[in-house]
């Protein structure tokens, strides 16, 4: 069996869910699983609508109304006005009436898992109905009841061997009827509560199903053309690599590119399942494919741009040295808090680290380290991180900007810059 995942851009619009459907068919005969995000840049809509929420802001329900207005636009032109599946939509929608009906009273994740899922449950649903409507058939599945996940919210750690029982229960009946389609990013957890597995977490979705069902392999249909050197987003003359192995892949991912989710290598790794990565608009291309022994050849370094990081340094108040004790209890409060490091260094009076900015995480860890130490920060910044990179390609990519932190190891370069 295969096992498919279509990003938020490859069902942005109705021509998306058409171009799916003609994808799928072209693997008539096969057991496939589609694995789809939320419709374009809905779960960035839904964040918006979760903070507003939170802050009891007056754009809520603007927010919110065109969110329901972006997928009903799309409904009317892939389906006729009396077809269900505007009501499947419009219940689901309704969920999300429930949830912001009263003032808040719940964490802030909590909250944002129950609200963001929404863009996946909506998505699958209409992927879902269009297929069948195209003529495959099609079975919706809410992955909640099959990817278990801890209550970590917006960061939901799946529960292995409960999944796989669940998986492995139900869903090789369900191939043998036709395809499947559920929703990426999603969990849940044993209170029946909805848990996101992190921000472009629909490739991990992917992976964990995969490996749960001894896939052939997993596809990930995206509107590049593979695996590229850096973001066309950010840089002009990229390179596709046709093969990676999965070393070189996680490592990537790691570091912050953002064309794989970084736990989705592993699972893979682990059952020697391939990982494809496909131009959603040329489906006979062959895309690059990630393997065990899947050839680095790097003839331009590989570039990896992470947008709105924090750098903050971090000392004792009284002038101590940083020692063992200060970075222990350092470390734990960043762990608390759920920021996650992105580069470190360390001098005698300082511990300086950069990070991912979070507003509400980022006030919280600032209140709690202010508590025993001085803290001092800028934001706004980008951090570059570049393998396989030459004296050259440094020069360019730090031409014209302001290095705040530089660390260099022989394979990696990773430099923050104003
Ligand atoms: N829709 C989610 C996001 O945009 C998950 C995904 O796309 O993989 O982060
Ligand atoms: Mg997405």
């Amino acid at each position: 069996m295969l096992v498919f995942k279509f990003g938020g851009a490859s069902v942005k619009d109705a021509d998306g869910i058409i171009n799916l459907a003609n994808v799928v068919k072209q693997y008539d005969g096969q057991q496939l699983l589609i694995v789809v995000s939320a419709m374009g840049k809905t779960t960035n809509a839904l964040e918006k609508l979760t903070k507003a929420y939170v802050d009891q802001t007056e754009d809520m329900h603007g927010i919110f109304d065109s969110i329901k207005k972006y997928h009903f636009d799309i409904l009317h032109e892939l389906f006729e006005a009396n077809d269900p599946v505007f009501d499947d939509v419009a219940n689901t929608f309704v969920e999300i009436d429930w949830a912001i009906e009263d003032e808040p009273h719940d964490s802030y994740d909590f909250i944002y898992d129950q609200i963001v899922s929404i863009g996946e449950l909506v998505s699958t649903r209409i992927v879902s109905a269009y297929l069948n409507k195209a003529g495959i058939k099609s079975q919706w599945l809410d992955v909640r009841g099959y990817i278990h996940t801890d209550n970590s919210y917006r960061e939901g750690i799946v529960q292995w061997d409960k999944t796989r029982a669940s998986i492995s229960k139900d869903i090789p009946a369900m191939l043998q009827k036709g395809t499947v389609v559920t929703q990426g990013f999603l969990g849940g957890t044993s209170e029946n509560f909805t848990t996101t597995l992190g921000r472009e977490g629909s490739d991990y979705t992917a992976s964990i199903f995969a490996s749960c069902l001894g896939a052939e392999s997993v596809t990930t249909w995206k509107d590049v053309p593979g695996i590229l050197n850096a973001d066309p987003k950010y840089f002009d003359d990229t390179v596709k690599f046709d093969e990676l192995s999965y070393t070189e892949a996680i490592e990537m991912t790691y570091y912050g590119a953002s064309v794989i989710h970084p736990k989705t290598i592993k699972p893979l790794q682990n059952a020697k399942i391939p990982l494809l990565v496909k131009p959603f608009t040329h489906p006979d291309a062959p895309g690059t494919v990630i393997k065990e022994d899947g050839f680095n050849k790097f003839e331009k370094p590989v570039i990896i741009l992470k947008q709105n990081q924090v750098l903050l340094s971090i000392s004792p108040i009284d002038y101590s040295f940083v020692s063992e004790d200060h970075l222990s209890g350092i470390f734990g409060l960043f762990a608390q808090n759920q920021v996650k490091v992105n580069v470190m260094q360390t001098s005698a009076l300082s511990f300086t680290v950069c990070f991912d900015y979070y507003e509400e995480r980022f006030e919280k860890l600032l209140r709690n380290l202010k508590q025993e130490f001085k803290v001092k920060y800028n934001s706004g910044l980008t951090l570059i991180t570049t393998r396989h990179y030459d004296e050259n390609s440094l020069k360019e990519l730090t031409a014209g900007k302001t290095i705040l932190l530089e660390q260099i190891s022989r394979n990696t370069a990773q430099i923050v810059v104003r």
